[in-house]
């Protein structure tokens, strides 16, 4: 972590080494820069005090320079400084933001500039938060926030019912849907995978954020919300429909997944029997099956099945849920 003291030593010493360089002619800024960004970051000006609603915005996610894309800022270093301008108490990288001494209005300041393309920032003041007692105090033009890529996961471990209600609780995940996936019959219904003929899985396909929480987490999840050693059954259900599976995306899920499953062997007595295999389709299920726990939590499946292993998932991972 950054102190006071380190960014000191910057400015008298030079700055840290960047992980990449990105250098543009003005008038290649000029054409990628609304004027007012071009004015801020490159003629180093100062927006207006409260100009921006950024100052108010603390939800996760990643700030990034408004020139060279480079990441600045996670948003979890953000804090309301009451100066109006966006601040934060330490950059995202010890080499993302670089320093140089300002003397221009007759005060002696600190200014923060872009690592890897010299856009100014802002200042950096000796008067933030404790741990590092640091305030970068930032132009909202110079930064945006970067757009979230969502991945996704496709997990089968018993009746959708039950894992769907786990999930939606994470940080993280965006959203999750019920449906069915790792068959052979096109556009199936439910009576169809229910006969345990159509090759399929009642599976929950998971949008998730993966600055907020990784695949791998979430195979822990699935892996420790079901009984990963059973064949084609989970509690009362039997078939293969009801089969533990995980249908990877890419390369790294395989990798990631077989990871996971020998960890989680060496603590089960009997062999993991999920099934790994390449995602092809998933096929929503009928609307009556989306969140069939949150839309009714009182239906009496819900609270024999459901409701207690929501119970001990939440023991498990507490820090891994949405505040509620
Ligand atoms: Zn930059």
């Amino acid at each position: 972590m950054l102190k006071w003291i380190d960014i000191v030593k910057y400015c008298n010493n030079g700055k840290p080494s960047p992980d990449q360089r990105i250098e543009k002619t003005e008038m290649e800024w000029k054409e990628i820069l609304s004027p007012e960004q071009f004015q801020i970051t490159r003629l180093k000006g100062t927006e207006r005090a409260n100009s921006s609603e950024m100052c108010s915005l603390f939800q996760p996610g990643i700030y990034q320079c408004v020139c060279c894309k480079s990441e600045l800022f996670d948003a979890q270093e953000k804090f309301d400084s009451g100066s109006g301008w966006p601040s934060f108490t330490q950059p995202i990288k010890v080499n993302s933001v670089a320093y140089k001494k300002d003397v221009s209005y007759g005060m002696t300041r600190v200014e923060a500039l872009c690592n890897s393309c010299d856009s100014h920032l802002g200042h950096v003041f000796p008067d933030g938060p404790e741990p590092s007692g640091l305030r970068y105090c930032m132009n909202a033009l110079s930064l945006e926030k970067k757009e979230n890529i969502l991945e996704t996961a496709t997990f089968g471990g018993g009746c959708f019912w039950c894992t769907e209600a786990i999930f939606e609780n994470l940080k993280g995940v965006q959203k999750v849907l019920s449906g069915y996936s790792g068959g052979e019959l096109s556009n199936p219904t439910y009576r169809e995978v229910c006969s345990g003929r159509t090759g399929h899985a009642e599976v929950i396909q998971i949008s998730f954020d993966p600055s907020q929480i990784s695949f791998e987490d979430l195979a822990i999840v699935h892996l420790s919300t079901h009984n990963p050693s059973l064949l084609n059954q989970q509690g009362a259900d039997k078939g293969t429909q009801y089969r533990s599976i995980i249908l990877y995306h890419n390369d790294v899920q395989l990798e990631k997944s077989k990871e996971v499953i020998f960890e989680f062997s060496k603590h089960l007595d009997k062999p993991i029997v999920t099934e790994l295999k390449k995602f092809e389709v998933f096929y929503e299920a009928e609307a009556a099956h989306q969140n069939y726990f949150s839309s009714d939590p009182e239906k009496p499946y819900c609270q024999n099945v459901i409701a207690p292993k929501l119970a001990r998932f939440k023991d498990i991972l507490k820090d891994k849920l949405k505040p509620i």
